[in-house]
């Protein structure tokens, strides 16, 4: 090829290359720059020629460029990054530069040549990746989570510092390793199931897991596992588990405290009722009958006005306790409030219920109890009793109860009816 052509063929790759191409004398004087450079200095190539860059930049604030000059110019190879202030615009660039001293035949250094790419955007980007990741990390750290990342396999490929806590082994002993390998099979089998769902659905799948303990402890965990594909296309899950055992212990303890009697600890209102209205259906869609005894204390305001509402109260306990010793296994029986108690008897029939409330009369007069002024005191209660028809509402049958029940009050107290 003609000198002249191959001349300008080299130009014209340099001036395309996508990064700053320059030579320069022993002086730091511009020799050659291609057109990325005089774009950058807004000048033609023969005006960069024999500058210097403190012509276009400030070389107060550049000086690393000026450091690496001379450090070509005697002789060093340097290859590194160079943040360069541009006085035009005010803004500093980072480039990547490859510096090299050109020698003549015989050795002697006359100039440097430089390569510089810029790498401001993509330090930037990495800046900001960093930042983020940094911050998504604070927040795995610290959240008060479980969070993972599985594949299809129940191979962990990400755990926070949380799992390496409950586990008790580092992060880097969990991450490769299969759940089958760190995990007992039943707790396995039990993780599998949702994770399976989100496999198979490639939905996101909410739900509790219950995780049993060595300690015989139970913990219960609320997971939402989201299904993610990796950069291989391998399909995997992020999983957040939180713990809610004290949560779950709460409602708990707050569900039986609502299900029971505050002063005589036998079903509450609420609770009896929910009970026999699911007992009356049963029965109804058995063709079997239910029986329902409303039960009332005798003078119980007499006794209230005679002896302190505090021995009252200790008259409704000691009463409670009487019918449920004597309902044994029979039924169920529930405060309806004041003085009111409620009994449910399944899979019964007249006799049967008289039998059960005749026992209960018999356990009731059989209770006595010493006044505050030593007076011994027997309890006594009337009772009225109803037995459920095909199609019977529960306030129907209450109703009927309370008839028998006032008949019973009618008719002098401490004794039982049973509605016809
Ligand atoms: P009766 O024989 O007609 O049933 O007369 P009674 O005095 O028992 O009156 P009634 O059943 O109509 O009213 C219930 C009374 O029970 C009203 C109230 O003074 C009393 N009582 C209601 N709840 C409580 C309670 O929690 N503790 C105590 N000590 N007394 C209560
Ligand atoms: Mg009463």
């Amino acid at each position: 090829m003609d000198n002249k052509i191959e001349i300008f063929t080299l130009r014209n790759t340099l001036d395309h290359v996508g990064a700053y191409v320059f030579i320069k004398d022993t002086e730091c004087r511009y020799t050659y720059a291609n057109k990325m450079v005089c774009d950058l200095f807004g000048a033609s190539l023969s005006e960069v020629i024999g500058k210097k860059d403190d012509d276009f930049f400030d070389l107060r604030l550049s000086e690393q460029l000026h450091e690496n000059d001379l450090k070509a110019l005697a002789g060093e190879s340097i290859e590194g990054e160079e943040h360069n202030l541009i006085a035009s615009t005010g803004e500093t660039r980072i480039y990547w530069s490859v510096k090299q001293p050109i020698k003549d035949p015989d050795g002697h250094i006359i100039g440097l040549f430089g390569i510089s790419t810029d790498i401001t955007e993509r330090r930037r980007l990495e800046i900001e990746l960093a930042e983020q990741r940094n911050l998504l990390n604070q927040v795995l750290e610290n959240i008060d989570s479980y969070v993972y990342i599985k594949d299809t396999e129940g191979r962990y490929l990400y755990v926070n510092q949380n799992i390496s806590e409950l586990y008790g082994i580092s992060k880097g002993e969990i991450v490769g390793q299969l759940e089958a390998d760190i995990l007992p099979a039943d707790i396995v089998q039990k993780f599998s199931q949702m994770d399976q769902k989100v496999f198979e659905s490639g939905a996101k799948v909410a739900g509790e897991e219950v995780v049993p303990h060595t300690d015989g402890s139970i913990q219960h965990c609320w997971s939402i596992k989201i299904p993610i594909v990796g950069e291989d296309g391998s399909k995997r899950l992020i999983g957040i588990s939180t713990d809610i055992t004290e949560l779950i212990e709460l409602k708990n303890k707050f569900q039986a405290l609502a299900r029971q009697d505050d002063l005589t600890k036998v079903m509450s209102r609420r609770f009896i009722l929910e009970e026999a209205e699911l007992m009356l259906r049963l029965a109804q869609s058995r063709g079997e009958q239910v029986a329902v005894i409303m039960i009332d204390i005798d003078f119980l305001k007499t006794i209230n006005d005679s002896y302190g509402h505090g021995f009252g109260d200790t008259y409704i306990v000691a009463l409670a306790q009487a019918c449920t010793e004597a309902l044994q296994d029979s039924g169920l029986i529930g405060r309806l409030g004041g003085d009111e108690f409620l009994l449910v008897i399944p899979d019964t029939d007249r006799d049967h219920t008289t039998e059960i409330a005749l026992r209960i009369q018999q356990a009731v007069k059989a209770t006595k109890l010493h006044a505050p002024n030593g007076e011994l005191l027997q309890v006594s209660i009337s009772m009225g009793g109803a037995l459920s028809s095909e199609r019977m509402t529960l306030i129907d049958l209450i109703g009927k109860a309370d008839d028998a029940l006032y008949l019973t009050k009618g008719e002098g107290r401490g004794n039982w009816s049973l509605s016809e």
